[in-house]
């Protein structure tokens, strides 16, 4: 609850400001407070979880920004200042890095939590205002693993390609790499319906999560072992005749390729490797092979690994040769973390990419988009550098000497933190628009204080492929602008040519026109047809489109229409544990906190529940260190140190430790993590690096 600038009472229909859920909710506005409710939303159903029900609290929260910040020159605070001085600043700064370095001095980073709207306009400055090809998001962080996998399989990447509703009539789920019980706790109320259908569940996991618990089966993997694991059900189904044979031969190709690979993946050494007996895999082969409907989803376990695209694609081709995809209560999907993870992969704030998941080294998507944007296609810069090699590259000879970053806490969410908060520091220009003072705003030159969710409008895209609509249920406080003001202004500083809207309907709007045939099409989709149909999937071509709830059922995006098996070995992770560092650490989500918790650490009740960091380990582990619980812990690697309290449970492997990511400072995982990247998503090994515990003295 929070004492509101709106003074008429008013209840708007609204979505959830966190996680890719979007769980539908109510916001009520009134004098003195405002209010969340339930809302009956198809995905949610009237539930939400604490971070929803509290997410109000931030809006009026002491810690809000509500003045632009500017320090004169490094080493001096950051003092209030106008906006007119401070955009004034970021001109000036970008015209003079740019003049002496070249455009590529400027670099943008972005967020998955951004709005199609501002992901869409955020990509077109860079290309357009500062004609830069050096921009990223944190979504790179995220899911990028599965995106690609899902491309190269599929043709096409949507997180589920098929509604959320579609889980409760699976006979068996096959759960790699998820806690959903703690990060997006109403989307377990699907599994919940699945069981009482007479379903099952397997959970793939290094711990026992809650997830994990409610499961029929639990496979408690070595970390970073998950692709052997898939590899070896595989071998499992084909020695056992369960492989679809029908469907591969009508549906996919490449099948014969992984067929040989996966006859090296015998029962014994994959048990050797991932740490799943025989028994079990048999059990989970049983399972998946004699339901009727089946589902295999990912999540950031699998993921988030230096191989993470061939784990996806390794959990692909199984629940290709099962003859899932696009079958009706059955295939695969990723589970998107972050609450635009879908939009934002589609819009143009991707290095890679143009508005409506186009490839920008693709002239015929480049020729669109110019055309829409109103510049030369010559003038649209080409791919740049992903995330982590964006961000090591800031303030080198060759980086990138200027930063924007808007709608991302990149101090706390990078893989070796302290090396990338070094870059930081380098910078000669760093601007963060944020609501708070976040770990990353305090590098930061200029920071610029902008709107949150509740009092802007715009559209997200779920984890369905469902494209939401955010309303706007009170006035952001004085002083504050939102990000498309902010980018607006700067792209009118700098003469940047085209036009530069302001209000989110006005971008939706250039954003339908930007992403008209591409395969993430939402020419037909507009914001009374959201509100009507309580969202609409794309792609959505046109207005008489009933938009696509199921993709796949007929054909799959390539070329010639079949789904694409490939063939993937398993190798180690890129940090084994050793001598000096004997134990394997996993990271995670906790279920009060959101991300780097730049906003859910200044939520009271949160912040409450989960003060601090802790440091999961069996007890075991905890005895042979002589460690108590409670007691404050290092967690030491190669890069770096994080302090957390230690908390003992069997839930976990005896060999490995987990820390949860949501904090900055001592107790910041982020500085331990690896950032060994995947060759073909750049996603950073962040589930999975070797580590020593010490004693905090
Ligand atoms: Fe729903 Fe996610 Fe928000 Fe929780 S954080 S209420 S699961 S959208």
């Amino acid at each position: 609850m929070s004492s509101a600038s709106l003074v008429p009472t008013r209840t708007v229909a609204t979505h959830c400001p966190y996680c890719a859920l979007q769980c539908g909710m109510t916001l009520t506005a009134g004098v003195g407070t405002t209010t969340v409710g339930a809302r009956d939303f198809p995905t949610n159903r009237g539930g939400l979880c604490q971070k929803g029900w509290t997410s109000a609290e931030l809006l009026d929260s002491p810690h809000r920004l509500t003045v632009p910040l500017m320090r004169a020159h490094r080493g001096l605070p950051l003092e209030p200042t106008t906006w007119d001085a401070a955009l004034g600043r970021v001109a000036a700064s970008i015209r003079a890095l740019q003049a002496r370095h070249g455009n590529d001095s400027v670099a943008v980073f972005g967020g998955g939590g951004l709005t199609n709207e501002k992901a869409y306009l955020l990509g077109k400055f860079a290309r357009v205002a500062l004609r830069t090809a050096n921009i990223d998001y944190n979504g790179r962080f995220c899911m990028s693993s599965a995106a690609a996998a899902g491309i190269r399989a599929f043709g096409l990447d949507r997180g589920l390609p098929f509604p959320m509703s579609d889980i409760a009539e699976a006979d068996v789920v096959l759960l790699v790499g998820s806690n959903a019980a703690e990060t997006m706790p109403p989307f377990t109320r699907w599994l919940t319906d699945q069981r009482d259908n007479g379903g099952s569940s397997i959970v793939v996991d290094p711990r026992r999560t809650p997830t994990a618990r409610q499961a029929t089966l639990h496979l408690q993997v070595t970390p970073g072992t998950d692709l052997a694991l898939a590899n070896g059900l595989l071998h499992l189904a084909i020695a056992d005749g369960l492989v679809d044979a029908d469907y591969v031969r009508a549906r996919t190709s490449g099948f014969d390729d992984v067929r040989r690979t996966v006859a090296g993946y015998w029962p014994e050494r994959v048990e050797r490797i991932t740490g799943v007996t025989v028994a079990d895999q048999r059990a989970a082969v049983r399972l998946l092979a004699g339901a009727g409907r089946a589902m295999v989803l990912s999540a950031r376990g699998a993921e988030q690994q230096s191989k993470g695209v061939d784990t996806v694609t390794a959990l692909i081709n199984l629940a290709l040769a099962l003859g899932l995809p696009g079958r009706p209560g059955s295939g695969y999907g990723c589970l998107t973390g972050q609450g635009n993870g879908q939009g934002g992969r589609e819009h143009g704030q991707k290095a890679d990419q143009l508005p409506g998941y186009r490839r920008i080294d693709d002239p015929a998507a480049r020729a669109h988009v110019a055309g829409v944007w109103g510049v030369h296609p010559d003038t649209i810069p080409g791919p740049g550098r992903s995330a982590y090699e964006l961000l090591d590259a800031l303030g080198t000879a060759d980086g990138p000497k200027g930063l924007l970053v808007m709608g991302s806490n990149v101090a706390v969410s990078v893989p070796d933190a302290d090396r990338i908060a070094a870059r930081l520091a380098d910078l000669e220009l760093l601007v963060v628009s944020d609501l708070v003072r976040s770990e990353t705003a305090e590098f930061a030159d200029v920071v610029l204080p902008v709107t949150q969710w509740a009092e802007e409008g715009g559209t997200m895209t779920n984890l369905e492929g469902r494209v939401l609509l955010r309303t706007p249920a009170q006035q952001p406080p004085p002083g504050v602008r939102s990000d498309l003001e902010v980018i607006g202004a700067l792209a009118r500083r700098l003469d940047a040519p085209g036009a530069w809207p302001t209000e989110p309907a006005e971008v939706f709007a250039e954003l339908r026109r930007a992403s008209a045939g591409g395969p993430a099409d939402y020419a037909g989709i507009s914001y009374e047809r959201i509100e009507a149909e309580d969202g609409v999937f794309w792609p959505c071509r046109d207005d008489a489109h009933p938009g696509t709830p199921r993709l796949f059922r007929d054909r799959f995006a390539t070329p010639d229409g079949r789904a694409r098996f490939v063939a993937v070995e398993h190798r180690p992770v890129a940090e084994e544990p050793d001598a000096d560092y004997p134990v394997y650490l996993t990271t995670g989500r906790l279920l009060q906190h959101y991300q780097s918790g730049a906003q859910t650490r200044r939520i009271r009740p949160l912040a409450d529940a989960q003060p601090e960091p802790m440091i999961e380990m069996h007890p075991a582990l905890a005895d042979a260190h002589g460690f108590d619980e409670g007691e404050h812990v290092r967690v030491v690697s190669r890069r770096g140190t994080a302090l957390g309290r230690v908390r003992i449970t069997d839930s976990i492997r005896m060999d490995t430790v987990f820390m949860p990511f949501h904090w900055g400072g001592a107790g910041a995982v982020n500085k331990v993590t690896n950032p060994a990247l995947d060759p073909v998503s750049r996603m950073p090994e962040f589930k999975v690096c070797a580590v020593r515990l010490e004693p905090a003295s």
